[in-house]
Formats: C-alpha cells, sequence, structure tokens
C-alpha cells in the first residue's frame, strides 16, 4: 500500500472520533485563553491516543502538548481552538439563529482546526509505527489565536524550540497551500490620565482624558494618508470615562492594532502613533502611558514544505462533495449580503472562468485545487500566529475548503457551517493532507534540509519577537 492510500485508510479508520471531537470544541464555545474544556478534551484525546501530554506551557493554562514517538525528526503539528464573541449560530444552519444570544461561536472554525490537526497527527503517529520508522511528534494545543497572539507567547518562552518543521492548516473557502503572505500586527493600550472636575462650575479646573483618546484619533486619522498602504490602523475605546457629561472625565483608554506585511513596519508606524498619543496628551494637559499586550509577526510559507504539502494536496483531492452539500452550500450563499455576493461572483469567475458562472452559483462549493506557484504571492491583510511559530522553524498552514465560496470571514454563517457536513468533510481531508505532507517529508530527510537552509536564509534564524518584554496575557 502507497503511503497516500494507508494515511487515508488511517484516517478514515478514526474520522469518527474526530468529528464528534470537533462537534464538542464547537460546542464549547470558549474564547482566547479561556478554552478550560476544549483543551481538556483535546488533551485526553491525545492520551487515548497514547501522547504524553504536558499542560500549561509557558505559564498558559490552557497551552499544551502531546509527544509521541522517538528520535528525528522532530514534527511539530499545530492546534487552534479558540471561538470569537458574539457569533453563536445553531449547526449547518443557513438563516441566522443564534444558540446563545450573544454568544460565543466558532466564526473562524477553529474546533475543525484544532480536531483535525489532531486526526493528523494520530494518523501519521499510526503510519510510522506501521512502518516502524524514527521520529518525534509533537501535537501543540495554541490557545488565543483571535486577538491575543497565543503562539508569540509560547514561541517567546522557547515552547517550539527543537522542532524540525511545523504543518498546520486553516479552514477556508479554497482548496490550496498558496504562497500567502499575512500581516504582522501589534496591539498596544494608551492610557490617559486627567483631572476631573464640574463640567459646567469649573471646567477650566478639569483635563480630559475623553478628549485626549479623540484628539489621538484625529492625529491617527492624519497619519493613515502617510504610511504604506498595505498598513492598517485600527481601534477600539476600552475605558470612555464615564456616562455622565457634566463630569471631567479624568481617565481613559483606547487599544490600537497596527498592522503592516513586516513587523519591522509595524514597529516604525507604532514609534509615530506612540508620538501622536503624547501629542494628544499634551494638547489636552493629560498624561498618557502604554503598552504591548499582543503581537504577530508575518507569516510566510516555507516553500520546500509548501511544495511538499502541494504534492500531498493534489494526491489526496479536496473534499468530495454530494448533492446535500452543495445544497447546503447554497442556502448559505443566499444569506450572503450584497457585498459577499459580488465577491463570490468575482472569485468564480476569476478561478472557474465566466462560462462556469450560473453552474457555481447552484454549486458554491470549492471543486478544484490551486496549484501552489511561490512567485504567485497572495497578500492577505489579516494576521495568523502562526507566523511566530515560522520564525522557530519552517512552518506552513493549509487551506481546505470548509465552506461555501466566499463565505465572509468571522461570521456566524462561517460559524455555522464549522459544524455541518461541508465543514466536517473539508476537516477530515485536511487532516489527510498534512499527515501524508509529513510522510513525504520525513521519507526525503535531504527535504527537511532545504526547508532548514530556506528557513536560515530568510532570517538567519532570529526571532524578534513581537510580545518580548509583555509580562501579562492580554485580554479581549
Ligand atoms: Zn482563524
Amino acid at each position: 500500500m502507497d503511503p497516500k492510500q494507508k494515511i487515508e485508510q488511517l484516517v478514515e479508520q478514526k474520522k469518527d472520533k474526530f468529528i464528534a471531537l470537533s462537534r464538542t470544541i464547537w460546542e464549547f464555545a470558549e474564547l482566547g485563553y479561556e478554552e478550560y474544556q476544549s483543551s481538556e478534551t483535546l488533551c485526553k484525546s491525545l492520551e487515548e491516543e497514547g501522547f504524553a501530554v504536558t499542560k500549561k506551557l509557558a505559564g498558559i493554562p490552557t497551552a499544551f502538548k502531546g509527544v509521541w514517538g522517538s528520535g528525528n525528526p522532530v514534527i511539530g503539528i499545530l492546534g487552534e481552538y479558540d471561538a470569537l464573541p458574539g457569533l453563536s449560530q445553531k449547526a449547518g444552519c443557513p438563516v441566522k439563529t443564534p444558540l446563545h444570544e450573544n454568544g460565543a461561536g466558532h466564526g473562524c472554525g477553529h474546533n475543525l482546526l484544532g480536531a483535525g490537526a489532531m486526526a493528523g497527527a494520530v494518523a501519521l503517529k499510526e503510519y510510522l509505527e506501521s512502518t516502524k520508522q524514527a521520529g518525534t511528534i509533537i501535537y501543540f494545543g495554541t490557545p488565543a489565536e483571535e486577538n491575543l497572539s497565543g503562539k508569540a507567547f509560547m514561541a517567546r518562552d522557547g515552547v517550539f524550540d527543537g522542532v524540525d518543521f511545523f504543518y498546520t492548516w486553516h479552514p477556508s473557502s479554497f482548496n490550496r497551500i498558496g504562497a500567502v503572505h499575512m500581516n504582522a500586527n501589534i496591539s498596544r493600550i494608551y492610557e490617559f490620565k486627567g483631572i476631573t472636575a464640574h463640567a459646567g462650575g469649573a471646567p477650566h479646573l478639569g483635563r480630559s482624558a475623553l478628549d485626549s483618546c479623540e484628539l489621538m484619533g484625529v492625529g491617527a486619522n492624519y497619519l493613515r494618508e502617510h504610511i504604506i498602504m498595505e498598513a492598517r490602523i485600527h481601534y477600539a475605546y476600552l475605558d470612555v470615562g464615564g456616562r455622565a457629561p457634566n463630569v471631567v472625565q479624568d481617565h481613559a483608554a483606547v487599544r490600537y492594532v497596527i498592522r503592516a506585511p513586516y513587523l519591522r513596519q509595524v514597529k516604525d508606524i507604532i514609534k509615530r502613533v506612540d508620538q501622536i498619543a503624547e501629542g494628544a496628551a499634551l494638547m489636552s494637559g493629560t498624561t498618557v502611558t502604554y503598552h504591548t499586550e499582543s503581537g504577530y509577526s508575518e507569516y510566510i510559507p516555507n516553500n520546500v514544505l509548501a511544495e511538499t504539502a502541494d504534492k500531498a494536496l493534489h494526491e489526496i483531492g479536496g473534499p468530495l462533495w454530494d448533492e446535500q452539500d452543495f445544497a447546503l452550500a447554497k442556502d448559505f450563499t443566499e444569506a450572503f449580503n450584497d457585498q459577499s455576493k459580488e465577491k463570490e461572483r468575482e472569485t468564480i469567475i476569476q478561478r472557474y472562468g465566466r462560462d462556469k458562472l450560473a453552474e457555481k452559483l447552484q454549486n458554491p462549493l470549492d471543486t478544484q485545487i490551486e496549484k501552489y506557484d511561490k512567485n504567485h504571492i497572495i497578500m492577505e491583510f489579516g494576521s495568523t500566529d502562526a507566523g511566530d511559530v515560522g520564525y522557530i522553524a519552517p512552518t506552513v498552514h493549509l487551506n481546505i475548503a470548509t465552506e461555501a465560496l466566499e463565505t465572509p470571514g468571522h461570521s456566524w454563517l462561517k460559524a455555522g457551517q464549522a459544524n455541518s457536513s461541508i465543514g466536517l468533510k473539508g476537516m477530515v481531508t485536511a487532516a489527510k493532507v498534512i499527515a501524508l505532507s509529513c510522510v513525504k517529508m520525513i521519507e526525503d530527510p535531504d527535504k527537511i534540509k532545504q526547508a532548514k537552509a530556506e528557513f536560515m536564509q530568510k532570517n538567519n534564524g532570529i526571532y524578534d519577537c513581537p510580545v518580548a518584554g509583555v509580562t501579562e496575557l492580554p485580554k479581549l
């Protein structure tokens, strides 16, 4: 039996277990750093499969790893399991129906990510056992991918050291490895302190911290024109000082997130945002303090790992959809807003050709595999903390279709599909592709050397951690 057939058989044998696991994690829908039940359940599964589990990595209660095997190579497989606030949705339901009003939901499909990556790790373990090959497999349970950069803290504390290469995946509309470049970002909190006063009787005695935040916003707006166009400046108020307009607000705080293709660019922009905060404090007669709370390095795939995964994906093939899957996907696309519908049409034309538009609008699931082309860089403006792992060792995160074409990210539509036949089929495919990619790397040690050489060329092995010096885990 060739490796592809063997891996397929191993994943198929245990797929029901991992489908059930994914559904359980989906139901827990726990937010970043609060994934207590999810991480416990994942640890239990790993132990059942013969992995030696260590919990609370890097001092994070919901970070863990499971190790199996011995000797080289050492293979890392990354799993995520955090949910997003406000995206609760009934499983498989294409009409907005929250399970819990304002509850959290798996609107980024990390239930599929964590369980699917584990199914891949277990199949790989069984493959190595049956072929009597050496190798150490480490499944890393990495919490708080959303906003709170769990992997950056783990990477900073050396959790990923000693691993030869990493594979992971992310639920998507597409089947592709993709030369995807994802942005670095840093999240920073600015806290202003002023002087309270009677806003009617003695406003001249007050110094408003809320005014400082507003002035900072004006400054940031002017800055936006004079930074590289790929950069983004986002903000959210954390403290508006109070609800009473007749009291001068003596405290206020705002969070800024700066994104750009490279961390060094983010750092340059942050220096200017800091100056704007200082200027705002000067103008309003307040004081300001600021600190970084979380951060992400840019994600750049390792080409050797990506080309290997591309071969594995082409051998395995994308998920095999049936009529019910297509019909369900169509129902979900009908709930898209006009902009998402337009994006879906554009993508179909670009990916399948105009002559297939009508047919694909009826059957809006990806049925092809995009060929990996290292020269065709796809700029994605989001971020992933897999980028930080990529500065510890060669890393690739691949995409497998788990939802209707162009399902909007971080939406109830995504949460609904993450516990449907569509999402779960994609997850099983992802497990096979991850396991087969690892087998291809293990069985060709030269590839591991090449992947490492490429890794060293990119950054000389230096990791400039975006959360260096951050002493507390961030909270949303
Ligand atoms: Zn995600």
